[in-house]
């Protein structure tokens, strides 16, 4: 796995991706996870970070204590989302501390995670679909978002971005964003219902840059595309953006692809807190 714009952090078996623009700024703790470094088995190898996956318990808790330790993070305070591709976003304090990793959460049926504290530590799930940060180094506020296609055709991100400014006075041309590993314009074909849903809410110039038909009934989409168009209509600078060169597909190897595993995976996470 190699990659031009984000940096691969190795130390001895563990891998982790990081995002450069984010590291200047020196205010967050984050990464984006591999498959390497951790201590489950069979599909879930190595670095599960999914409860309720089938894998056991206690090795997701100690993967994430392996990974959090890595980037000086307390996984005992991590906040986790409960992803159910719709555009609900939770704005999240240090009330909100260790819900989902060592507490009941009743952070249910949300897609994005917002804080301006610092030491609350989001987490948002993924293996295969877009995984996209954000920080607004101005206002010291960040939040993660998931959007696979249903979440990108909600415009989860644009979404994501209004809330920042309209509770924390962000400027959106503050706003970096990095659109994190994910399954890329290679691996990502659909059918006709799919392509229907991003043709309602792109205009043809953008479907061209989004949509590609291979052949009578297959298509694929670059939701990286999709998602950075989104992201310019949301006032976001095109140089603030930081767009994966890493296809999860591609490289099921290290990364859980959903796709590329039938289903039978780990799930991989984005992390990040601020400092
Ligand atoms: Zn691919």
């Amino acid at each position: 796995m190699k990659s031009k714009v984000f940096h691969i952090n190795k130390i001895n078996d563990l891998e982790y991706i990081t995002i450069p623009a984010f590291e200047n700024e020196g205010i967050t703790n984050h990464c984006f996870s591999t498959r390497l470094g951790g201590v489950s088995k069979g599909i879930y190898e190595s670095m599960n970070l999914g409860f309720g996956r089938g894998d056991l318990d206690e090795n997701v808790k100690k993967n994430f204590e392996i990974l959090c330790s890595s980037i000086d993070i307390n996984y005992k305070d991590l906040v986790f989302s409960d992803q159910i591709h719709k555009d609900i976003i939770k704005i999240v304090t240090s009330k909100d501390k260790g819900k989902g990793i060592l507490k009941e959460s009743d952070i249910i049926g949300v897609d994005a995670l917002i804080t301006n504290e610092s030491k609350v530590p989001l987490v948002t799930f993924y293996a295969d679909c877009v995984p996209i940060f954000f920080l607004d180094p101005v206002k010291k506020v960040i939040a993660l978002s998931h959007a696979g296609w249903r979440g990108t055709v909600k415009k989860i991100g644009a979404k994501t971005v209004n809330k920042m400014v309209s509770e924390f006075h962000s400027d959106a041309n503050d706003i970096l964003v990095a659109i994190a590993p994910s399954i890329g314009p290679c691996c990502f074909e659909v059918e006709e219902e799919v392509v229907l849903e991003f043709k309602n809410v792109f205009n043809i110039d953008d479907q061209n840059k989004i949509i590609n038909k291979k052949s009578e009934k297959k298509y694929n989409i670059d939701l990286w595309a999709a998602n950075k168009l989104i992201l310019l209509d949301a006032g976001i600078n095109e140089k603030n953006i930081t767009i994966t060169d890493i296809c999860t597909k591609c490289n099921k190897k290290e990364l859980f692809s959903h796709r590329g595993s039938n289903g039978k995976r780990g799930s991989l996470a984005a992390i990040m807190e601020l400092k």
